[in-house]
């Protein structure tokens, strides 16, 4: 997703830029060697800060489960104490989107979907998920990758300054701008190496915590098992978290061998069917969801558009549901529909900043500019900092007749430094206008 990338590499210049010089050469916390770091432990909580946010949106936002919230952040929280960085400020997430994974970013924040807290059978298994993803934060993966892309980056800038305008591709439809922030687009893509180190870590700290290690083999049968059922539903997830059976079977020999003696540790099974037990009753629901997501993807909208229909009637309140619709119904250009289903997706879970964005891209293609204006502002209020909006606002407002402000955001969205075809066209309107000469 270039557009995406643009904007993650923008955001974490900006970040870094914005907290001074670079770090240069820290030492690692778990290996303790000398690693190049190009961004600081503060670095990486303004990082985190910035960005965290906005895929917790993009992934429908924090449960309104309260106590399964709580559970899972105690979990976390009982587990981060027993890590490298005892110190960082975790947080533990449930969020609800419904395909399967979980994600860190580099200051501690931490989600899990609704589609893998249901795909989890005990508390070690979870303790296990929460241990990988503390493992990637404790050995600074994404700090070292980002330092990696950052030296490119540096050499690329050289080349973009010769970018010109007739570089810029073709426009794409409105409808593209649905999908803006995808899932996983914020976040690093791990070596090979990382996930390895990631699950040593994880099983160290659940053994420390007191879990069994036969946590760790049953997160990782489960997504071999769901590799081999379905693999295109496990995309986004295993670009992430690639080689689920190699990872299964050191998992296996490792309780076998380093963590022997924790072999009669508990699995806490029950505790985690009594925390869950609210979320295990949307399961068909989610199910529904999950399979119509599938269609999506494919670009099946009317397939798709059955199987939320079906998670509706059995969830006729969910945010996600709700959503899914509106952006099915859109993408098939059924703008009434579509913006209907956003305005109720937006009284399901008020104040969510993705409900907003898709309600005013509905009102945008129906032509109410200022009310899709409106929207994004709401959203801007609510989830500062996507450039996607500014480009939106900036389309209403042209859309208005409001010239010199629409140029305002249209300038301001090609400063944000996106290279996609919006940021084309945002172009060719301030060329259209003179703005640009
Ligand atoms: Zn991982």
């Amino acid at each position: 997703m270039p557009a995406s990338m643009n904007r993650r590499q923008f955001l974490y210049t900006g970040a870094i830029a914005a907290a001074g010089a670079l770090a240069g050469c820290a030492i690692n916390p778990v290996t303790g060697q000398q690693q190049l770091m190009l961004m600081s432990p503060q670095q990486e909580v303004e990082v985190d800060r910035q960005n965290a946010p906005h895929q917790f949106s993009a992934d429908y936002g924090k449960t309104d489960d309260i106590a399964l919230q709580t559970y899972v952040n105690s979990v976390g929280k009982d587990m981060a104490k027993r890590t490298h960085r005892p110190d960082m400020p975790y947080n533990f997430n449930v969020v609800n989107a419904t395909y399967v994974n979980a994600y860190a970013f580099p200051g501690g924040s931490i989600a899990a979907t609704r589609g893998i807290m249901l795909t989890l059978q005990n508390e070690a298994e979870l303790g296990a998920l929460m241990g990988h993803e503390m493992g990637h934060v404790n050995a600074r993966h994404t700090s070292s990758r980002m330092s990696k892309a950052l030296v490119l980056q540096g050499l690329a800038a050289g080349l973009a300054i010769g970018v010109s305008a007739s570089e810029y591709k073709s426009l794409t439809p409105l409808a593209a701008g649905l999908g803006a922030i995808g899932a996983g687009a914020l976040l690093a893509h791990y070596s090979r190496e990382d996930e390895r180190q990631a699950d040593e870590l994880g099983m160290e700290y659940m053994v420390k915590t007191g879990y069994s290690p036969q946590g760790m083999v049953g997160l990782q049968q489960h997504l071999v098992d769901m590799h081999d059922r379905t693999p295109s539903a496990l995309e986004v997830l295993f670009s992430s978290h690639p080689m689920s059976e190699e990872r299964r079977d050191t998992a296996k020999y490792e309780a076998q061998t380093t963590y022997a003696s924790a072999s009669g540790l508990p699995l806490k099974r029950e505790r985690y069917m009594d925390n869950t037990a609210k979320l295990r009753t949307l399961k068909p629901a989610i199910d529904e969801m999950q399979t119509g997501e599938k269609f999506m993807s494919k670009k099946q909208y009317a397939d798709a558009e059955v199987h939320f229909r079906k998670a509706l009637k059995l969830a006729p309140d969910d945010y996600v549901g709700l959503l899914l619709m509106s952006k099915c119904q859109l993408a098939q250009g059924n703008k009434r529909e579509g913006e209907r289903y956003a305005e109720l997706a937006k009284i399901s879970k008020p104040g969510e900043a993705q409900a907003l964005h898709v309600a005013g891209l509905a009102k945008l293609q129906m032509g109410r500019y200022d009310a899709a204006l409106s929207q994004f502002t709401q959203y801007e209020r609510a989830l500062p900092g996507n450039p996607n909006t500014i480009y939106y606002e900036a389309m209403a407002l042209d859309g208005m007749g409001q010239r010199d402000q629409a140029a305002r955001q249209y300038s301001r969205y090609l400063r944000s430094g996106n290279r996609d075809a919006n940021a084309q066209r945002a172009y060719n309107r301030l060329q259209s206008w003179g703005y640009v000469k």
